[in-house]
Protein backbone atom coordinates (compact mmCIF):
# COMPACT_ATOMS: atom_id res chain seq x y z
CA UNK A 1 0.00 0.00 0.00
CA UNK A 2 1.52 3.17 -0.89
CA UNK A 3 0.53 5.38 2.36
CA UNK A 4 1.08 8.70 0.63
CA UNK A 5 -2.28 8.20 -0.64
CA UNK A 6 -3.86 8.27 2.57
CA UNK A 7 -1.52 10.70 4.10
CA UNK A 8 -1.68 13.22 1.35
CA UNK A 9 -4.26 15.45 2.25
CA UNK A 10 -5.05 14.45 6.38
CA UNK A 11 -3.03 17.63 7.64
CA UNK A 12 -3.94 18.25 10.95
CA UNK A 13 -5.53 21.73 9.98
CA UNK A 14 -8.23 19.79 7.40
CA UNK A 15 -9.31 17.82 10.49
CA UNK A 16 -10.66 20.75 12.08
CA UNK A 17 -13.60 20.73 9.46
CA UNK A 18 -16.92 19.12 11.24
CA UNK A 19 -20.00 18.39 10.41
CA UNK A 20 -23.15 19.08 11.85
CA UNK A 21 -24.50 15.83 13.34
CA UNK A 22 -27.26 14.96 16.75
CA UNK A 23 -25.71 11.38 16.81
CA UNK A 24 -24.60 10.32 20.16
CA UNK A 25 -21.19 10.31 21.06
CA UNK A 26 -19.27 7.11 19.99
CA UNK A 27 -17.11 6.44 23.60
CA UNK A 28 -13.91 4.39 24.38
CA UNK A 29 -15.01 0.66 25.83
CA UNK A 30 -14.59 0.15 29.87
CA UNK A 31 -14.98 -3.30 28.90
CA UNK A 32 -12.41 -4.40 26.12
CA UNK A 33 -14.37 -7.59 25.17
CA UNK A 34 -16.63 -5.59 23.65
CA UNK A 35 -14.96 -4.19 20.56
CA UNK A 36 -16.47 -0.95 18.91
CA UNK A 37 -17.07 -1.31 15.63
CA UNK A 38 -15.28 1.82 13.40
CA UNK A 39 -17.11 1.51 10.39
CA UNK A 40 -20.37 3.28 11.44
CA UNK A 41 -18.60 6.28 13.36
CA UNK A 42 -18.47 9.99 11.75
CA UNK A 43 -15.91 11.70 11.88
CA UNK A 44 -16.76 13.91 15.05
CA UNK A 45 -17.21 11.08 16.51
CA UNK A 46 -14.16 9.29 15.76
CA UNK A 47 -12.03 12.26 16.26
CA UNK A 48 -13.95 12.19 20.14
CA UNK A 49 -13.17 8.61 20.38
CA UNK A 50 -9.52 9.10 19.59
CA UNK A 51 -9.12 11.86 22.07
CA UNK A 52 -11.03 10.03 24.21
CA UNK A 53 -7.69 7.72 24.21
CA UNK A 54 -5.40 10.37 24.82
CA UNK A 55 -4.71 10.31 20.77
CA UNK A 56 -4.33 13.42 18.36
CA UNK A 57 -8.07 13.87 16.64
CA UNK A 58 -6.52 13.92 12.84
CA UNK A 59 -6.04 9.87 13.62
CA UNK A 60 -9.47 9.84 12.36
CA UNK A 61 -9.19 11.39 9.51
CA UNK A 62 -6.66 9.14 8.35
CA UNK A 63 -8.21 5.90 10.07
CA UNK A 64 -11.84 6.50 7.91
CA UNK A 65 -9.82 6.88 4.33
CA UNK A 66 -8.28 3.25 5.31
CA UNK A 67 -12.11 1.85 6.08
CA UNK A 68 -13.61 3.39 3.31
CA UNK A 69 -11.70 4.49 0.38
CA UNK A 70 -9.06 1.69 0.71
CA UNK A 71 -11.88 -0.74 2.49
CA UNK A 72 -9.37 -2.14 5.06
CA UNK A 73 -10.84 -4.01 7.37
CA UNK A 74 -7.11 -5.22 9.53
CA UNK A 75 -6.04 -2.63 11.93
CA UNK A 76 -2.58 -4.00 10.84
CA UNK A 77 -2.79 -2.52 7.03
CA UNK A 78 -2.92 0.87 8.60
CA UNK A 79 0.66 1.75 7.91
CA UNK A 80 0.62 5.24 8.46
CA UNK A 81 -0.41 4.31 12.03
CA UNK A 82 2.46 3.66 14.32
CA UNK A 83 2.87 0.09 15.23
CA UNK A 84 1.82 0.89 19.29
CA UNK A 85 -1.13 2.66 18.71
CA UNK A 86 -2.59 0.20 15.73
CA UNK A 87 -1.76 -2.66 18.95
CA UNK A 88 -4.38 -0.84 21.19
CA UNK A 89 -6.73 -0.22 18.52
CA UNK A 90 -6.78 -4.21 17.63
CA UNK A 91 -7.64 -4.57 21.12
CA UNK A 92 -10.52 -2.49 21.54
CA UNK A 93 -11.78 -1.77 17.74
CA UNK A 94 -13.21 -3.45 14.48
CA UNK A 95 -13.70 -2.93 11.36
CA UNK A 96 -16.74 -5.26 10.59
CA UNK A 97 -19.90 -4.84 7.66
CA UNK A 98 -23.07 -6.58 7.98
CA UNK A 99 -23.14 -9.96 7.10
CA UNK A 100 -23.63 -10.86 4.00
CA UNK A 101 -26.33 -14.13 3.35
CA UNK A 102 -26.94 -13.91 -0.18
CA UNK A 103 -25.69 -11.90 -2.82
CA UNK A 104 -26.92 -11.98 -6.60
CA UNK A 105 -24.97 -10.19 -9.34
CA UNK A 106 -27.76 -10.04 -12.82
CA UNK A 107 -26.53 -10.07 -16.37
CA UNK A 108 -27.17 -6.29 -16.74
CA UNK A 109 -25.05 -5.69 -14.22
CA UNK A 110 -27.62 -5.13 -11.16
CA UNK A 111 -26.02 -6.35 -8.03
CA UNK A 112 -28.26 -7.44 -4.67
CA UNK A 113 -27.08 -7.61 -1.25
CA UNK A 114 -29.18 -9.53 1.93
CA UNK A 115 -27.85 -8.53 5.00
CA UNK A 116 -28.51 -10.66 8.82
CA UNK A 117 -28.22 -7.98 10.98
CA UNK A 118 -29.68 -9.77 13.95
CA UNK A 119 -31.05 -13.27 14.86
CA UNK A 120 -34.34 -14.90 13.41
CA UNK A 121 -35.47 -15.22 9.74
CA UNK A 122 -37.10 -11.75 10.08
CA UNK A 123 -33.70 -9.98 10.80
CA UNK A 124 -32.71 -9.38 7.71
CA UNK A 125 -32.48 -6.64 4.79
CA UNK A 126 -31.77 -5.89 1.33
CA UNK A 127 -29.82 -3.12 -0.69
CA UNK A 128 -29.33 -3.19 -4.59
CA UNK A 129 -27.17 -1.50 -7.22
CA UNK A 130 -28.40 -0.67 -10.30
CA UNK A 131 -26.06 0.48 -12.94
CA UNK A 132 -27.34 3.10 -15.67
CA UNK A 133 -26.04 4.90 -18.41
CA UNK A 134 -26.01 8.52 -17.82
CA UNK A 135 -24.66 11.46 -20.02
CA UNK A 136 -22.02 12.01 -17.30
CA UNK A 137 -21.14 8.56 -17.61
CA UNK A 138 -21.79 5.33 -15.76
CA UNK A 139 -23.75 5.33 -12.47
CA UNK A 140 -23.91 2.84 -10.38
CA UNK A 141 -26.92 3.82 -7.66
CA UNK A 142 -26.74 2.22 -4.67
CA UNK A 143 -30.88 1.81 -2.66
CA UNK A 144 -29.83 1.48 0.64
CA UNK A 145 -31.83 0.30 3.72
CA UNK A 146 -32.53 2.06 6.50
CA UNK A 147 -34.90 -0.32 9.19
CA UNK A 148 -35.92 -3.65 9.42
CA UNK A 149 -39.29 -3.71 8.15
CA UNK A 150 -41.12 -0.48 8.26
CA UNK A 151 -44.27 0.66 10.76
CA UNK A 152 -45.71 2.71 8.32
CA UNK A 153 -47.97 0.34 6.71
CA UNK A 154 -48.29 1.93 3.11
CA UNK A 155 -51.00 -0.25 1.70
CA UNK A 156 -48.60 -1.42 -1.74
CA UNK A 157 -45.50 -2.12 -0.22
CA UNK A 158 -44.19 -5.24 0.99
CA UNK A 159 -42.05 -3.73 3.35
CA UNK A 160 -44.75 -2.51 5.26
CA UNK A 161 -46.71 -5.43 5.12
CA UNK A 162 -43.94 -6.57 7.50
CA UNK A 163 -44.32 -4.65 9.98
CA UNK A 164 -41.41 -2.65 12.27
CA UNK A 165 -38.72 -4.70 13.85
CA UNK A 166 -35.99 -2.56 14.50
CA UNK A 167 -33.65 0.23 13.08
CA UNK A 168 -30.06 -0.59 11.79
CA UNK A 169 -27.68 1.24 13.55
CA UNK A 170 -25.13 3.30 11.15
CA UNK A 171 -22.29 0.47 10.56
CA UNK A 172 -25.37 -1.49 9.26
CA UNK A 173 -26.49 1.74 7.13
CA UNK A 174 -22.84 2.78 6.01
CA UNK A 175 -21.88 -1.33 5.84
CA UNK A 176 -24.39 -1.65 2.54
CA UNK A 177 -22.19 1.10 1.12
CA UNK A 178 -19.23 -0.45 2.12
CA UNK A 179 -20.15 -3.83 0.77
CA UNK A 180 -21.40 -2.71 -2.62
CA UNK A 181 -18.21 -0.73 -3.31
CA UNK A 182 -16.01 -3.23 -1.77
CA UNK A 183 -17.60 -6.07 -4.59
CA UNK A 184 -15.92 -4.27 -6.83
CA UNK A 185 -12.49 -4.08 -5.17
CA UNK A 186 -12.10 -7.53 -3.71
CA UNK A 187 -9.43 -8.47 -6.21
CA UNK A 188 -7.55 -5.27 -6.25
CA UNK A 189 -4.46 -4.09 -4.34
CA UNK A 190 -5.18 -2.19 -1.53
CA UNK A 191 -3.65 1.00 -3.03
CA UNK A 192 -5.33 0.92 -6.31
CA UNK A 193 -8.95 0.64 -4.95
CA UNK A 194 -11.60 3.34 -5.98
CA UNK A 195 -15.27 3.78 -5.37
CA UNK A 196 -17.43 2.46 -7.42
CA UNK A 197 -20.88 3.73 -6.13
CA UNK A 198 -21.98 7.02 -7.60
CA UNK A 199 -25.10 7.74 -6.13
CA UNK A 200 -27.01 6.53 -2.69
CA UNK A 201 -30.81 6.55 -2.73
CA UNK A 202 -32.10 5.74 0.60
CA UNK A 203 -34.99 4.22 -1.16
CA UNK A 204 -34.65 0.46 0.31
CA UNK A 205 -36.57 -1.32 3.48
CA UNK A 206 -38.17 1.43 6.09
CA UNK A 207 -38.78 4.96 6.68
CA UNK A 208 -35.44 6.59 6.99
CA UNK A 209 -36.84 9.91 8.70
CA UNK A 210 -37.85 7.45 11.61
CA UNK A 211 -34.17 6.45 12.20
CA UNK A 212 -32.93 10.24 11.70
CA UNK A 213 -29.67 10.01 13.96
CA UNK A 214 -28.59 6.84 12.46
CA UNK A 215 -29.44 7.83 8.92
CA UNK A 216 -28.06 11.48 9.46
CA UNK A 217 -24.63 10.07 10.80
CA UNK A 218 -24.66 7.48 7.74
CA UNK A 219 -24.90 9.99 5.28
CA UNK A 220 -22.49 12.40 7.14
CA UNK A 221 -19.82 9.87 6.53
CA UNK A 222 -21.08 9.44 2.37
CA UNK A 223 -20.79 13.21 1.80
CA UNK A 224 -17.35 13.21 4.02
CA UNK A 225 -14.39 13.95 1.84
CA UNK A 226 -12.20 11.27 4.05
CA UNK A 227 -14.61 8.46 3.30
CA UNK A 228 -16.86 8.51 0.54
CA UNK A 229 -16.70 11.98 -0.65
CA UNK A 230 -20.14 11.89 -2.38
CA UNK A 231 -21.82 14.42 -4.07
CA UNK A 232 -24.79 16.20 -1.81
CA UNK A 233 -26.89 15.93 -5.55
CA UNK A 234 -26.09 12.53 -5.52
CA UNK A 235 -26.91 11.36 -1.67
CA UNK A 236 -31.06 11.59 -1.97
CA UNK A 237 -33.45 10.54 1.06
CA UNK A 238 -36.69 9.63 0.35
CA UNK A 239 -39.55 9.86 2.78
CA UNK A 240 -43.13 9.33 2.84
CA UNK A 241 -43.95 12.89 4.63
CA UNK A 242 -42.43 12.70 8.39
CA UNK A 243 -43.17 16.36 8.47
CA UNK A 244 -40.99 17.75 11.43
CA UNK A 245 -37.82 15.51 10.07
CA UNK A 246 -38.18 16.96 6.99
CA UNK A 247 -37.76 20.45 8.43
CA UNK A 248 -34.55 19.20 10.91
CA UNK A 249 -33.10 17.96 8.06
CA UNK A 250 -32.51 20.99 6.58
CA UNK A 251 -30.70 21.91 9.25
CA UNK A 252 -28.48 19.56 9.50
CA UNK A 253 -27.41 18.17 6.33
CA UNK A 254 -27.60 19.01 2.63
CA UNK A 255 -28.96 16.21 0.42
CA UNK A 256 -31.50 15.65 -1.98
CA UNK A 257 -34.97 14.89 -1.06
CA UNK A 258 -37.23 12.33 -2.76
CA UNK A 259 -41.18 12.58 -1.75
CA UNK A 260 -43.17 9.80 -2.03
CA UNK A 261 -46.63 11.10 -2.86
CA UNK A 262 -48.74 8.31 -4.60
CA UNK A 263 -51.77 10.09 -4.47
CA UNK A 264 -52.55 13.98 -5.49
CA UNK A 265 -55.71 14.38 -2.49
CA UNK A 266 -55.68 14.02 1.31
CA UNK A 267 -58.81 11.10 0.70
CA UNK A 268 -56.68 8.90 -1.63
CA UNK A 269 -53.36 9.50 0.25
CA UNK A 270 -54.62 8.77 3.40
CA UNK A 271 -55.75 5.60 2.34
CA UNK A 272 -51.95 4.16 0.21
CA UNK A 273 -49.84 6.37 2.39
CA UNK A 274 -51.49 5.93 6.14
CA UNK A 275 -49.03 9.01 7.79
CA UNK A 276 -50.63 10.97 5.47
CA UNK A 277 -53.48 11.39 8.13
CA UNK A 278 -51.12 12.45 10.45
CA UNK A 279 -49.33 14.84 8.13
CA UNK A 280 -51.62 15.62 5.12
CA UNK A 281 -50.98 17.22 1.81
CA UNK A 282 -51.12 20.93 2.55
CA UNK A 283 -48.41 20.53 5.92
CA UNK A 284 -46.12 18.01 3.30
CA UNK A 285 -46.53 20.77 0.48
CA UNK A 286 -45.29 23.80 2.63
CA UNK A 287 -42.42 21.86 4.47
CA UNK A 288 -40.96 20.99 0.32
CA UNK A 289 -41.24 24.52 0.18
CA UNK A 290 -39.20 25.33 3.20
CA UNK A 291 -36.79 22.70 2.03
CA UNK A 292 -36.21 24.25 -1.18
CA UNK A 293 -36.64 28.08 0.65
CA UNK A 294 -33.35 27.49 2.43
CA UNK A 295 -31.20 27.47 -0.17
CA UNK A 296 -32.45 28.06 -2.86
CA UNK A 297 -29.37 28.33 -5.43
CA UNK A 298 -27.97 25.12 -4.33
CA UNK A 299 -28.04 22.87 -6.91
CA UNK A 300 -29.06 19.60 -4.44
CA UNK A 301 -32.26 21.65 -2.86
CA UNK A 302 -33.29 23.27 -6.38
CA UNK A 303 -35.98 21.15 -6.46
CA UNK A 304 -37.71 17.94 -4.79
CA UNK A 305 -38.02 14.60 -6.47
CA UNK A 306 -41.69 13.32 -6.79
CA UNK A 307 -42.46 9.67 -6.41
CA UNK A 308 -45.68 8.56 -8.00
CA UNK A 309 -46.38 4.68 -7.90
CA UNK A 310 -48.65 3.78 -11.11
CA UNK A 311 -51.48 1.73 -9.71
CA UNK A 312 -53.86 0.12 -12.05
CA UNK A 313 -57.61 2.16 -12.11
CA UNK A 314 -56.41 3.62 -8.20
CA UNK A 315 -54.51 6.76 -8.50
CA UNK A 316 -53.76 7.00 -12.69
CA UNK A 317 -56.47 8.30 -14.05
CA UNK A 318 -56.39 11.60 -16.19
CA UNK A 319 -58.02 13.48 -12.89
CA UNK A 320 -54.96 12.30 -10.85
CA UNK A 321 -52.65 14.20 -13.06
CA UNK A 322 -55.09 17.46 -13.50
CA UNK A 323 -54.91 16.71 -9.39
CA UNK A 324 -50.99 16.56 -9.31
CA UNK A 325 -50.74 19.57 -11.72
CA UNK A 326 -52.65 21.85 -9.19
CA UNK A 327 -51.05 20.86 -6.08
CA UNK A 328 -47.58 20.85 -7.54
CA UNK A 329 -47.70 24.52 -9.41
CA UNK A 330 -45.26 26.01 -6.24
CA UNK A 331 -42.97 23.44 -5.57
CA UNK A 332 -40.49 23.18 -8.11
CA UNK A 333 -40.15 19.62 -8.86
CA UNK A 334 -39.28 16.60 -11.15
CA UNK A 335 -41.94 13.81 -11.47
CA UNK A 336 -40.43 9.95 -11.14
CA UNK A 337 -43.78 8.05 -12.26
CA UNK A 338 -42.61 4.44 -10.95
CA UNK A 339 -44.49 1.58 -12.53
CA UNK A 340 -45.83 -0.56 -9.42
CA UNK A 341 -43.91 -3.66 -8.31
CA UNK A 342 -46.36 -6.59 -7.54
CA UNK A 343 -45.51 -8.81 -4.75
CA UNK A 344 -47.29 -12.09 -3.35
CA UNK A 345 -51.12 -10.71 -2.07
CA UNK A 346 -50.94 -7.64 -3.42
CA UNK A 347 -54.23 -5.87 -3.68
CA UNK A 348 -52.90 -3.85 -6.88
CA UNK A 349 -52.25 -4.55 -10.33
CA UNK A 350 -49.22 -1.92 -12.34
CA UNK A 351 -50.88 0.62 -14.66
CA UNK A 352 -50.41 -0.44 -18.45
CA UNK A 353 -47.49 0.81 -20.33
CA UNK A 354 -49.84 3.42 -22.08
CA UNK A 355 -51.61 4.35 -19.34
CA UNK A 356 -48.46 5.51 -17.93
CA UNK A 357 -46.85 7.40 -20.90
CA UNK A 358 -50.48 9.28 -21.24
CA UNK A 359 -49.86 10.40 -17.31
CA UNK A 360 -46.50 11.48 -18.40
CA UNK A 361 -47.74 13.39 -21.00
CA UNK A 362 -50.26 15.32 -19.23
CA UNK A 363 -47.80 16.29 -16.59
CA UNK A 364 -44.94 16.95 -19.23
CA UNK A 365 -47.46 19.47 -21.41
CA UNK A 366 -47.77 21.31 -17.91
CA UNK A 367 -44.31 22.01 -17.63
CA UNK A 368 -43.39 19.70 -15.23
CA UNK A 369 -40.07 17.49 -15.89
CA UNK A 370 -41.56 13.85 -15.39
CA UNK A 371 -39.88 10.76 -16.42
CA UNK A 372 -40.85 7.12 -16.12
CA UNK A 373 -38.57 4.47 -13.69
CA UNK A 374 -36.90 2.17 -15.83
CA UNK A 375 -37.65 -1.59 -14.06
CA UNK A 376 -34.00 -3.51 -13.75
CA UNK A 377 -32.62 -6.16 -12.62
CA UNK A 378 -36.07 -8.52 -12.94
CA UNK A 379 -33.69 -11.51 -13.35
CA UNK A 380 -32.65 -11.56 -9.81
CA UNK A 381 -35.76 -10.13 -8.17
CA UNK A 382 -34.16 -6.59 -7.33
CA UNK A 383 -36.34 -3.67 -7.87
CA UNK A 384 -35.46 -0.39 -5.30
CA UNK A 385 -38.68 0.40 -2.90
CA UNK A 386 -39.94 -3.23 -2.89
CA UNK A 387 -36.97 -5.60 -1.85
CA UNK A 388 -38.59 -7.77 0.48
CA UNK A 389 -39.79 -10.77 -1.36
CA UNK A 390 -37.62 -13.30 -0.33
CA UNK A 391 -37.54 -12.28 3.43
CA UNK A 392 -39.62 -13.96 5.86
CA UNK A 393 -42.21 -12.19 7.69
CA UNK A 394 -43.34 -13.38 10.97
CA UNK A 395 -45.69 -10.36 12.42
CA UNK A 396 -48.72 -9.61 13.51
CA UNK A 397 -49.69 -7.31 10.75
CA UNK A 398 -48.00 -9.91 8.39
CA UNK A 399 -50.77 -12.62 9.42
CA UNK A 400 -53.66 -10.05 9.77
CA UNK A 401 -52.57 -8.98 5.93
CA UNK A 402 -53.00 -12.65 4.78
CA UNK A 403 -56.05 -12.91 6.66
CA UNK A 404 -57.83 -9.91 5.35
CA UNK A 405 -56.27 -10.71 1.60
CA UNK A 406 -58.15 -14.43 1.82
CA UNK A 407 -61.01 -13.07 3.46
CA UNK A 408 -61.62 -10.73 0.34
CA UNK A 409 -60.25 -13.18 -2.21
CA UNK A 410 -63.56 -15.69 -0.72
CA UNK A 411 -66.24 -12.58 -0.94
CA UNK A 412 -64.93 -12.38 -4.39
CA UNK A 413 -65.32 -15.69 -5.10
CA UNK A 414 -68.79 -16.04 -3.14
CA UNK A 415 -69.61 -12.96 -5.64
CA UNK A 416 -68.21 -14.78 -8.87
N1 LIG B 1 -39.93 4.82 3.33
C1 LIG B 1 -39.38 5.65 2.33
C2 LIG B 1 -38.25 5.00 1.57
C3 LIG B 1 -38.39 3.57 1.20
S1 LIG B 1 -39.64 3.16 0.03
C4 LIG B 1 -40.45 6.13 1.39
O1 LIG B 1 -41.56 5.63 1.46
O2 LIG B 1 -40.16 7.04 0.62
C5 LIG B 1 -38.86 3.69 -1.49
C6 LIG B 1 -39.84 3.98 -2.63
O3 LIG B 1 -40.38 2.78 -3.21
C7 LIG B 1 -41.03 4.79 -2.18
O4 LIG B 1 -41.35 5.78 -3.11
C8 LIG B 1 -42.07 3.73 -2.13
O5 LIG B 1 -43.33 4.29 -2.14
C9 LIG B 1 -41.77 2.89 -3.32
N2 LIG B 1 -42.43 1.58 -3.31
C10 LIG B 1 -42.80 0.84 -2.24
N3 LIG B 1 -43.41 -0.29 -2.61
C11 LIG B 1 -43.44 -0.29 -3.95
C12 LIG B 1 -43.95 -1.20 -4.93
N4 LIG B 1 -44.55 -2.34 -4.59
N5 LIG B 1 -43.79 -0.87 -6.24
C13 LIG B 1 -43.17 0.27 -6.59
N6 LIG B 1 -42.67 1.17 -5.71
C14 LIG B 1 -42.81 0.90 -4.41
FE1 LIG C 1 -42.49 2.31 4.81
FE2 LIG C 1 -41.76 3.62 2.56
FE3 LIG C 1 -42.92 1.18 2.44
FE4 LIG C 1 -44.39 3.28 3.19
S1 LIG C 1 -43.41 2.96 1.18
S2 LIG C 1 -44.38 1.25 4.19
S3 LIG C 1 -42.88 4.45 4.34
S4 LIG C 1 -40.95 1.64 3.33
Amino acid sequence: MNSEVVTSSTTPDEQQQTHSTSAQTAKVPSDAVQKVNLLGMSRPQMEKFFEDMGEKKFRAGQVMKWIHQFFVTDIAEMTNISGKLREKLEKICEIKAPEVVHKNYSKDGTRKWVFRVGDGAGSLVETVLIPAEHRSGLRRTLCISSQVGCALDCSFCSTGKQGFQRDLTPDEIIGQLWVANYSYMEDVPVAERERSVTNVVMMGMGEPLLNYDAVLSSMTIMLDDFAYGMSKRRVTLSTSGVVPKIDQLVKDIDVALAISLHAPNDELRNELVPINKKYPLAQLIAACQRYIAKDGNESSRKHVTIEYVMLEGVNDQPEHAQQMIKLLKNLPSKINLIPFNPFPHAPYGRSSRNRIISFQKTLSDAGFVCTIRQTRGDDIDAACGQLVGQVADRTRRAEQWKKKVEQQNVIVRSQG
